[in-house]
C-alpha cells in the first residue's frame, strides 16, 4: 500500500480558546439566555468598553455591520462621499456600498503602512475645492498596527469630518498611551475567527457618545419603536451578537494580553532569524506606538533576496503551511475600478509596492515552537535553493 505522510497544517491565524468559554456558553444555557441579547451580552459591551477605555460599546454580529452602523450614524447616504483606507480588506469599504455613497481610496505612507496623511490632504483639498467634502474618514489599523491618527485627526478636524476608526485588526494595539480604536467619532473591532480574539463571529461599535450608541441599538434591532405592536418608522437591522457568542468573547477577553504578548513573540522570532537576509524588511512600529502583531508582514526585494514572495508562497504552501500576499489594495479591485485613488505622492504608491512585495506569515497565538521553526525553516531553504541557482548561473 502506498504510503501518504499528512504535514500537519500550520494556520495564518486560527482560533485560540482559552478553555472557560464554556463557563460562559453554559451559563447561558442553564438560564435559558439562547436568544440573541443577554446578560453575556451587556457584560461584553462593559468589559470592551472599560478595557479600551471608552464610555460604551455595542456588540454586533461582525465587524462589518460596526462599520454599516457607524456610516448610518453619520448619516452616510446616497451620493455622499466617504474617504477610505485603500491597503485593506474589502470589509472597510463594503458599507459605504450599502449606503448606495461613494469610496474615495487613500494610499498607505511606508512608516505604518496605513493611511497616509500628505496623501489624505490632498484628497480634502481637492473635495473642498470642488465642495464636496466626505461625510466621513474610514482609517485602518492594518495587522495591528495603529496609522499616524494624530496627524489624521488633525487633518479631519480641520474639515470637520469625523473619523471611523477601523480597529477590527488592531484590538488591545496601542497610540500614545491610548486604545486602537478609540480615536474617531467611532471605532470598530471584528470577533471573526481569524482575528486576535474571537467570538467565531462578531463585532463591536465602541464610542463616547452614549446617544449616538443607543441609537445603534435601535438600528441594530429591526427599528423598533416604542410601541406594543411592533411599529417602525425606518428601515432597520438584525445586527446583535448571540448571548452564546458573547459568552465566547468574555473569556476570549480574559486572556487578550496573552494572546498580544505571544503575538509579539511570534514576530519576534521571525525577525530574529529573517530580518539579517537580503531584501527581507519587516513591518515597522511607529515610535510610541505598541502593535498586538496580528500577523508578521514584511516585504521581500525580490532582487535582493534572490526570491519572491510567490516562490516562497508556493513552497510554504507545498508544506501545508498558510501564508498570504499583502491585501489587494481596494483601489485595485475589479468592483471598485472606477472610484478615485490619491497615492501617497505623485509618483509612488505605497500601499502598490506592499501588495507586490508583501507577505503575511503564520501567527497565531496557538503555534508551538516547532510550527514557527518550520515555517523560519522552509522559508531559509527557499533562499538558499534560489542563491545556489544564482551562484551557478554567475560562474
Ligand atoms: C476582519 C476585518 C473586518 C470585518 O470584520 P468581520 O467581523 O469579518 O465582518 C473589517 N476590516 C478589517 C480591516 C478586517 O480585517
Amino acid at each position: 500500500m502506498e504510503q501518504t505522510t499528512y504535514k500537519k497544517r500550520i494556520y495564518l491565524s486560527s482560533p485560540h480558546m482559552s478553555g472557560k468559554e464554556h463557563k460562559y456558553i453554559n451559563e447561558a444555557f442553564e438560564t435559558n439566555w439562547i436568544a440573541p441579547l443577554g446578560p453575556n451580552v451587556d457584560a461584553f459591551e462593559k468589559e470592551i468598553a472599560d478595557y479600551v477605555g471608552v464610555s460604551e460599546a455595542v456588540a454586533v454580529s461582525s465587524g462589518t455591520s460596526a462599520i454599516h452602523l457607524a456610516l448610518l450614524l453619520l448619516n452616510v447616504g446616497k451620493g455622499d462621499k466617504v474617504f477610505c483606507s485603500s491597503l485593506t480588506f474589502i470589509a472597510s469599504a463594503n458599507p459605504i456600498i450599502y449606503q448606495g455613497a461613494e469610496p474615495v481610496f487613500i494610499d498607505s505612507e511606508p512608516e505604518t503602512w496605513n493611511m497616509s496623511p500628505q496623501a489624505l490632504e490632498r484628497a480634502f483639498k481637492e473635495a473642498f475645492k470642488e465642495g464636496n467634502l466626505p461625510k466621513a474618514v474610514i482609517v485602518v489599523n492594518l495587522y495591528g498596527q495603529s496609522a499616524k491618527i494624530e496627524e489624521i485627526a488633525i487633518i479631519c478636524n480641520q474639515y470637520g469630518v469625523p473619523i471611523i476608526e477601523d480597529a477590527a485588526e488592531s484590538l488591545g494595539a496601542v497610540y500614545k498611551g491610548k486604545a486602537s480604536g478609540t480615536f474617531g467619532e467611532y471605532g470598530i473591532f471584528s470577533f471573526n475567527g481569524n482575528k486576535i480574539i474571537t467570538t467565531s463571529g462578531g463585532g463591536m461599535l465602541v464610542s463616547n457618545n452614549r446617544e449616538a450608541l443607543q441609537r445603534a441599538r435601535f438600528l441594530a434591532t429591526q427599528a423598533r419603536d416604542a410601541a406594543p405592536h411592533y411599529q417602525h418608522s425606518r428601515v432597520g437591522y438584525n445586527y446583535r451578537l448571540s448571548n452564546i457568542l458573547a459568552g465566547v468573547g468574555r473569556a476570549q477577553l480574559e486572556v487578550l494580553d496573552d494572546r498580544i504578548a505571544a503575538r509579539r513573540a511570534i514576530f519576534q522570532r521571525y525577525f530574529d532569524e529573517l530580518s539579517s537576509l537580503p531584501g527581507f524588511t519587516f513591518m515597522p512600529e511607529l515610535t510610541d506606538t505598541l502593535s498586538n502583531r496580528w500577523l508578521t508582514a514584511l516585504t521581500i526585494n525580490q532582487y535582493e533576496a534572490g526570491t519572491s514572495v510567490t516562490e516562497i508562497l508556493n513552497t510554504l504552501n507545498e508544506e501545508n503551511i498558510e501564508a498570504r500576499p499583502v491585501w489587494k489594495p481596494l483601489h485595485l479591485q475589479p468592483i471598485f475600478e472606477d472610484m478615485s485613488y490619491y497615492s501617497h505622492s505623485e509618483d509612488e504608491s505605497v500601499s502598490e509596492i506592499l501588495f507586490n512585495s508583501g507577505l503575511c506569515l503564520p501567527s497565531g497565538s496557538n503555534m508551538t515552537e516547532e510550527d514557527i521553526e518550520t515555517v523560519i525553516h522552509h522559508i531559509k531553504q527557499t533562499v538558499i535553493k534560489r542563491k545556489d541557482r544564482a551562484d551557478m548561473f554567475r560562474t
